[in-house]
């Protein structure tokens, strides 16, 4: 089999590289950033190469975070000369960054041509006196096809998926930002904690998600702990259950309701899948065995709408639904964006609420807004940076514009 048909069949595998790859010549490349270790196994004999080299590329590129060959200093001249020519590791292109006074990060990354086609990143360190949890939260698509009402990413619609190093590119991104100044092999990996809650939905971009995780778990890769990796769905049923085999993660699923008729006006596809599916796959995700599972219990994300969904009726109807679903709870304060149609629950409420569910036993909390500053909240940098790209357009054109009636009349 030649190289050239091996690499084709391994860009196969790992879904087509992003077309924001700069030039001709890379777009025809193997990213190797995106690969699992399976997919660079089969990579490294396709190309008739040992399977071992995977795993020692994996680390320069996830451990070390060098796209450069030439680093790679246990891999031979000849074997590094042929990887330059079939292959490149590529992060997506960041085009606006923000580093907080609080510690939060955030980036904006361009996936294809399209005015639209951004992406965003934000990392949110912990507020503990040690600074050492970070926890990065990933976009899986660009936009999202599911438009809850409370949302942003919904309302911007469904574009594309992103692919695996488009994916893993921000987890890498995220930990190079931190490396940049620092020797080659001093570096070390800064990301404690993953959550899969930026813009998409992650189990409708299934197999590349899947990977991505993989790759994080990866001892050769980020070594994360699997209860450090957590995917958040707003309840794609028949997808949590093949996540249930494939994986094993933390889950978070995106309540926002404790009831069908509310929950399918804020969260659409409770019509397809209703509370009660959704609960019963929550309990099919409970490991019912062992304890190195990180599948003990499932975080339950509610978004707090003033007016719409946080009553002490609401919190006694949650009370309710959760009663025999292990699980730990999460209140959102609503991050209010320009035209949408809510205001956030005022402070006493979320207490209130919270307390309701407290008293019952559960464990309940409620999310700090952190990163204010550089308005770190899903979606909505994107909207600014597509704003600004859109104003900048028009002044450009209204300049032109003038300019020509001014030759014109001159
Ligand atoms: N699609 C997945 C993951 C991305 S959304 C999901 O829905 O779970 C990540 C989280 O941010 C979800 O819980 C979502 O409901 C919440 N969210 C979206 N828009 C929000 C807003 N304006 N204010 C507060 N939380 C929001
Ligand atoms: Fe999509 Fe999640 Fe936003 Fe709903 S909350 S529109 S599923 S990104």
């Amino acid at each position: 089999m030649s190289t050239e048909v091996v690499a084709t069949s391994a860009i196969s595998d790992a879904q087509p590289q992003s077309p924001s790859a700069p030039t001709q010549k890379s777009v025809e490349k193997v990213n190797l950033l995106g690969l699992s270790r399976p997919q660079m196994e089969k990579f490294f004999e396709e190309i008739g190469e040992k399977k071992f080299r995977a795993g020692q590329v994996m680390k320069w590129i996830h451990q070390f975070f060098v796209t450069d060959f030439a680093e790679m200093t246990n891999i031979s001249g000849k074997l590094r000369e042929k990887l330059e020519k079939i292959c490149v590791i590529e992060a997506p292109e960041v085009v606006h960054k923000n580093y907080s006074k609080d510690g939060t990060r955030k980036w904006v990354f361009r996936v294809g041509d399209g005015e639209g086609s951004l992406v965003e990143t934000v990392l949110i360190p912990a507020d503990d006196k040690t600074g050492a949890r970070k926890t990065l939260c990933i976009s899986s698509q660009v936009g999202c096809a599911l438009d809850c009402s409370f949302c942003s990413t919904g309302k911007q619609g469904f574009q594309r998926d992103l692919n695996q190093a488009e994916i893993i590119g921000q987890l890498w991104m995220a930990n190079y930002s931190y490396m940049e100044d620092i020797p080659v092999l001093e570096r070390e990996r800064s990301v404690t904690n993953v959550v899969m809650m930026g813009m998409g939905e992650p189990l409708l971009n299934y197999d590349a998600v899947l990977n991505s995780m993989r790759i994080m778990l990866d001892d050769f890769a980020y070594g994360m702990s699997k209860r450090r990796v957590t995917l958040s769905t707003s309840g794609v049923v028949p997808k949590i259950d093949q996540m249930v085999k494939d994986i094993d993660v933390a889950l978070a699923i995106s309540l926002h309701a404790p009831n069908d008729e509310l929950r399918n006006e804020l969260v659409p596809i409770n019509k397809k899948y209703p509370l009660e599916q959704l609960i019963a796959a929550c309990q099919r995700y409970i490991a019912k065995d062992g304890n190195e599972s990180s599948r003990k219990h499932v975080t339950i994300e509610y978004v707090m709408l003033d007016g719409v969904n946080d009553s002490l009726t609401h919190a006694q109807e949650m009370i309710k639904l959760l009663k025999n679903l292990p699980s730990k709870i999460n209140l959102i304060p609503f991050n209010p964006f320009p035209h949408a149609p809510y205001g956030r629950s005022s402070r006493n409420k979320i207490i209130s609420f919270q307390k309701a569910l407290s008293d019952a036993g559960f464990v309940c909390t409620i999310r700090q807004t952190r990163g204010d500053d550089i308005d770190a909240a899903c979606g909505q940098l994107v909207g600014q940076v597509a704003d600004r790209t859109r104003r900048a357009e028009q002044w450009k054109k209204k300049v032109a514009a003038q300019n020509e009636i001014i030759r014109s009349q001159g």
